[in-house]
């Protein structure tokens, strides 16, 4: 079986509190045939800015740049509001996608039955949803030059971002948007404002392109980022992976996470280049939520964003698809126990703690695999 090595970057707040859960099912599944996994713990955000003076350190960088998988908590606090700019948490988690070059940001929206009535939606437009928003992340009008604000002299200011993408940036996301259908439901919805932005009409050329030379076996729409965003509201189940950019990703998989109910339920993954000799991906999972001080220390926070973002981990650096599923049907069967956290408690449910979660998801892992 293959080793495999993953770099365990738990950070602050509750990041340590859902990280142990996930120490927990990797300890089960190297005992129990399910994988060979080897771990190594490090520092990120404040907790490595109280020890070392800055939110990551070089050490811990190469260490990212070297394993198979980062498997990250969540970093920030109020107690590092007024440590220098550049040392503050989250220049730990930016470095991280900077240096490993982490274009493609998968963020699935999945409503588990058992929690369709937390949707803002109605039951029976988000039960059984499972798409996947994937945003590009590198480029675009975030990064884009020129970046200014200009005073013009005459008592206003002129602002200016640039949106901007290169055929290579389109043509790399699209192929993940298209390789990722293909062990899904096979549909790609491309958005982009080409109607008013000549990089939508690039974005559009490009993936019409691609899908032309190498995946017409899967099916692919377009549609503008504003109906798609009205689309993702009225009838999101149509959708399989939408792929999009920067900009209208992060607004897009926001209202995508919201269709699931709960922060404490999102799980989000980071693809890089492959590598042409290995065909690994750098890659980076983590759940969507930050580290919640407000309730980090007692010990109730959801581990489920966390666990199900070790889960992609499974599906998508490790190909262990089997493995994942079940990890996704153990989590669905424990809630449709009636077992909950806090933040995800309804009446006639069971409100459990961080730490009995984990143990109630791993069981059911073990009644699956029996
Ligand atoms: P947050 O996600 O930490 O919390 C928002 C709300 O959701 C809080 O009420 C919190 O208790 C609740 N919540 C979040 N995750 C939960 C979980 N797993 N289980 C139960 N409840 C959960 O966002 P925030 O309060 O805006 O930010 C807190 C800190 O986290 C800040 O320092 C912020 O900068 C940082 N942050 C970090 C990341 C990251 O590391 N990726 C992301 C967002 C925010």
């Amino acid at each position: 079986m293959a080793t495999h090595k993953l770099l365990l970057l738990a950070g602050d707040g509750i990041g340590p509190e859902v990280m142990a859960e996930v120490k927990k099912l990797i300890a089960w599944m190297n005992s129990h045939g399910m994988g060979t996994f080897v771990t190594e713990d490090g520092l990120v955000g404040g907790s490595a800015y109280d020890v070392h003076g800055v939110a990551i350190t070089e050490e811990t960088m190469a260490k990212a740049m070297a394993t198979d998988a980062v498997i990250f908590g969540a970093v920030g606090g109020p107690k590092w509001d007024k440590v220098p700019y550049e040392a503050r948490p989250e220049a730990g988690l930016l470095r991280l996608r900077k240096d490993m070059a982490l274009y493609a940001n998968l963020r699935p929206a999945v409503t588990y039955p058992a929690l369709a009535d937390a949707s803002s939606l109605k039951r029976e437009l988000v039960e059984g949803l499972d798409i996947m928003i994937l945003r590009e992340l590198t480029g675009g009008v975030y990064f884009g030059e020129p970046k200014t604000i200009t005073d013009l002299g005459n008592g206003q200011k002129r602002a200016v971002d640039t949106q901007v993408y290169d055929t290579y940036e389109i043509e790399r996301i699209g192929r993940v948007a298209f390789e990722l259908a293909r062990k899904r439901r096979n549909k790609v919805t491309s958005m982009e404002k080409r109607n008013v932005m000549k990089s939508g009409v690039l974005w559009n050329e490009v993936i019409t392109a691609l899908h032309a030379r190498e995946y017409k076996d899967v099916e692919l729409e377009h549609q503008l980022a504003d109906s798609g965003g009205m689309q993702l509201v009225r009838a999101p189940k149509q959708f399989d992976v939408v792929v999009t950019d920067n900009l209208f990703g992060d607004m897009l998989s926001d209202i995508a996470a919201m269709l699931t109910g709960s922060l404490g339920m999102l799980a989000s993954a980071s693809l890089g280049e492959a590598d042409p000799k290995t065909k690994k991906r750098k890659a980076m999972y983590e759940p969507v939520h930050g580290s919640a001080p407000d309730i980090a220390g007692k010990g109730m926070a959801n581990p489920i964003a966390m666990l199900a973002s070790f889960g992609m981990a499974l599906r998508y650096s490790f190909d262990m698809i089997k493995e994942a599923d079940m990890l996704d049907a153990a989590i669905a069967a424990t809630l449709d126990k009636g077992l909950r956290t806090a933040d995800i408690k309804s009446d006639g449910t069971k409100v459990i703690g961080t730490g009995e979660m984990g143990d109630a998801i791993i069981a059911e892992m073990a009644k699956l695999a029996a």
